[in-house]
């Protein structure tokens, strides 16, 4: 059997025709940035997070600049942020000038909340969430902290849509929540597509200003602003996958739980799921020692798998100027090194999956 690690296609066919009709709708309408669409979207995706504002954007990355920006952080201030992270985290602070702060990864692989007080300056504005892998991280104590301290919390969602800690979904516990739907991502558009989330009025509007020019009014330009628009196509597109958002995102953790459930083999460690937090499983991460062969071996029985991250940010050639070194962050670098995301995707069948657990088992 041929398993990749991801298979984008199941999920349009899933429901291809209400998405051929959605696309073909907006086709024919004449009408392709910020229309109906968008506000469709934008109204729907708030209700479904629970937070009184939406804007739609380009990318989520998009979303964490703009949040940033939104928030007057930038050259001289410093954002602490977990070290085990996607690099658009941190590039959404140093676009604005801002310093990146690197905190260690708990057991769960996000921040690692008994750390941030450490990492706290008199240059601190924010602190930056990163709901890793589908699961939330420890917002309780890390929203006490950022009382505390009077910091701003904003929550990178990219990989969370709809993930509660303590029943309150990731979005909502800081001021700003950030989300991508990049197509491989639990609510994925079939192009690029982002947004932010906020109870914030005055952060509401200036987003929404950020990302047209900073123009409300056409060809009145009130701030500098950038090109960032949500078009039509793949607004439609996720208005369809939104209304089946809690269908995609059930089968989903029944996929997780038979893993969870069927995986008996001592060479790997397994996800766990923090107290008081829901996992969405946007990726099933496990950790093993010798992870080439491991690889290999899956391959040669035709299962694909990849490694989320395997050079971690402050490792990048791209942030050699921060002037970071290997063995600064231990924990991030071995989870560099020991980290492989299994197959796992919409519209997987029980038979598939049971062909990787199978697999693993024997291993
Ligand atoms: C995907 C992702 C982003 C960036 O989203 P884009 O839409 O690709 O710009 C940011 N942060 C995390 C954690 C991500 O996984």
């Amino acid at each position: 059997m041929k398993i990749n690690p991801n298979q984008l296609d199941r999920g349009y066919l899933k429901y291809k025709s209400e998405y051929d009709n959605a696309i073909l709708k907006t086709l024919e309408s004449g009408w392709y940035i910020l229309g109906k669409e968008v506000e469709s979207f934008e109204h729907k995706f708030k209700h479904f997070i629970g937070s009184n504002y939406c804007v739609g954007l380009n990318s989520g990355l998009d979303a964490l600049i703009l949040s940033f920006r939104a928030l007057k952080i930038g050259v001289g201030d410093e954002v602490i942020v977990p070290a085990n992270t996607y690099i658009a985290s941190i590039l959404g602070i140093t676009e604005n000038g801002a310093t990146p702060i690197l905190v260690e990864p708990d057991e769960f692989y996000n921040i690692d909340a008994t750390k941030i007080e450490n990492a706290i300056t008199v240059n601190t504005k924010a602190i930056l969430v990163v709901h890793l892998y589908g699961q939330a991280a420890n917002m309780k104590k890390i929203k006490d902290i950022a009382t505390l301290h009077n910091l701003f919390i904003i929550e990178d969602c990219a990989q969370s849509h709809g993930a509660k800690f303590n029943g309150k979904t990731t979005g909502t516990w800081g001021d700003i929540g950030c989300f991508s739907f990049y197509p491989t991502k639990n609510l994925g558009a079939f192009g690029d597509a982002g947004c932010i989330v906020t109870d914030n009025y005055e952060i509401y509007k200036q987003i929404k200003l950020l990302r047209n020019y900073g123009s409300e009014i056409k060809y009145e330009n009130e701030i500098l602003g950038i090109n960032s628009r949500l078009d039509e196509i793949q607004a439609s597109v996720l208005n369809v996958k939104l209304g089946h958002y809690s269908e995609l995102s059930s089968e989903r953790i029944s996929l997780a739980n038979l893993y969870l459930n069927k995986i008996n083999n001592s060479k790997l460690i397994l996800p766990k799921i923090r107290e008081f937090s829901d996992a969405i499983w946007h990726l099933f991460v496990v950790q093993i020692e010798n992870r080439t062969e491991f690889q290999e071996y899956l391959m040669r029985h035709g299962i694909g798998t990849q490694i989320h991250y395997p050079i971690p940010p402050h490792l990048s050639r791209a942030y050699n100027h921060l002037g970071y070194k290997k063995g600064d962050f231990p924990i991030t670098e071995s989870f560099a090194n020991t980290l492989v995301s299994l197959p796992l995707y919409d519209g997987m069948t029980e038979e598939e999956i049971m062909y990787v657990i199978n697999t693993i088992n024997n291993y």
